[in-house]
C-alpha cells in the first residue's frame, strides 16, 4: 500500500490518535502535516522525527481549531491536501443543566465546526487533484450516548451526519468521506485519568481499566493508535474507493451491545 505523493493534513496531531494516524500515513508513504494550537519546539520536532524515520516530508503548522478562520488558514498554509483527517477534539463531562457554556462552545467548535471549516477549505484542492479522502475521527459517542457528555455526543453525532452529506456531495468524484468511531483508545488523555480514578474508587489501576474505563467495551481491551492509523490508511487505499458516507467502529464490540 503506498500513498507516495499524497499529502495528508491531520488536525490535532501532536499527541494521541492524531499522531498515531500521522505515523501510519507516513509509513504508507504520505507526506504529513501535523497540527495543534501550540507552537513549541517539541511540536516541530515530532514532524522532524517522522520525516527522518519514514523519509516522507513532514511539517508542523500551528492553528487553533476552535477558530474557523484558523482552520481554513491551516489548509491554505498546507497548500495541498489530498487526505484530510479531522481529528482534533476535547472532552468535558458534566450534567447538561450544569454544563459550562464556554466548555459547550469549545467542544462544538473544536470537535464539529473545525471539521466543517477544514473540509470546506480542502475539497477544492481535492477536486483540483482529482482525488481525495476525508477521514473524520468521530467516536462510539457518534453512534450512541453516555450521560454527562451532551456536548461531546452532540458534536460526534454531528460529525457522523456531516460525513454522510460530504459523501453524497462528492459521490461521483474520486473523493470519499468516512468516519472512524473509536471506543476507548489508550492515549495520554485516557491514561491520565487512571491513577485518580483508582484513588477515587479504592481500586488497583488494573481494576479501574477493566471495571470502570472499559466497562462498556466488551473486549476489555483498549484500541491502539496504531490500529486507528491502520484503519485510516485502509480508507485511503484503492480497496476503499467505494466506501463512502459510512462509519467504521473500532470499539471492541461496544456498539454491538
Ligand atoms: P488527545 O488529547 O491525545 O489528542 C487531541 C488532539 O487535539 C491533541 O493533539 C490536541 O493538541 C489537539 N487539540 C485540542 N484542542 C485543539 C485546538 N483548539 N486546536 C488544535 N488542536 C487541538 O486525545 P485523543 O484521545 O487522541 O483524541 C483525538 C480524537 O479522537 C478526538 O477527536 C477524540 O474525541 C477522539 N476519540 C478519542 C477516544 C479515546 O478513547 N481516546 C475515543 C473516541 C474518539
Amino acid at each position: 500500500m503506498t500513498l507516495k505523493g499524497k499529502t495528508a493534513v491531520i488536525t490535532g496531531s501532536n499527541s494521541g490518535i492524531g499522531l498515531g494516524i500521522a505515523w501510519e500515513l507516513a509509513r504508507a508513504g504520505a507526506n504529513v502535516v501535523l497540527n495543534s494550537f501550540t507552537d513549541r519546539e517539541e511540536d516541530h520536532a515530532l514532524a522532524a522525527t517522522i520525516s527522518a524515520e519514514t523519509g516522507v516530508s513532514a511539517r508542523y503548522i500551528q492553528a487553533d481549531m476552535s477558530n474557523g478562520d484558523a482552520c481554513r488558514a491551516l489548509i491554505e498554509t498546507a497548500g495541498v491536501c489530498d487526505i484530510l483527517v479531522n481529528n482534533a477534539g476535547i472532552q468535558h463531562v458534566s450534567p447538561i443543566d450544569e454544563f459550562p457554556v464556554d466548555k459547550w462552545n469549545a467542544i462544538i467548535a473544536i470537535n464539529l465546526n473545525s471539521a466543517y471549516h477544514c473540509t470546506a477549505a480542502a475539497l477544492p484542492m481535492m477536486r483540483k487533484a482529482g482525488w481525495g479522502r476525508v477521514v473524520n475521527i468521530a467516536s462510539a459517542h457518534g453512534l450512541t450516548a453516555s450521560p454527562y457528555k451532551s456536548a461531546y455526543v452532540a458534536a460526534k453525532h454531528g460529525v457522523v451526519g456531516m460525513t454522510k452529506v460530504v459523501a453524497l456531495e462528492t459521490a461521483q468524484e474520486a473523493i470519499t468521506c468516512n468516519a472512524i468511531c473509536p471506543g476507548y483508545v489508550k492515549t495520554p488523555l485516557v491514561e491520565a485519568q487512571i491513577p485518580d480514578t483508582a484513588k477515587k474508587y479504592n481500586m488497583s489501576e488494573e481494576e479501574v481499566i477493566k471495571k470502570v474505563i472499559l466497562e462498556r467495551q466488551p473486549s476489555k481491551q483498549f484500541a491502539t493508535v496504531e490500529q486507528l492509523g491502520g484503519v485510516a490508511v485502509f480508507l485511503c487505499s484503492e480497496a476503499a474507493a467505494q466506501i463512502t458516507g459510512t462509519t467504521i467502529s473500532v470499539d471492541g464490540g461496544w456498539t454491538a451491545l
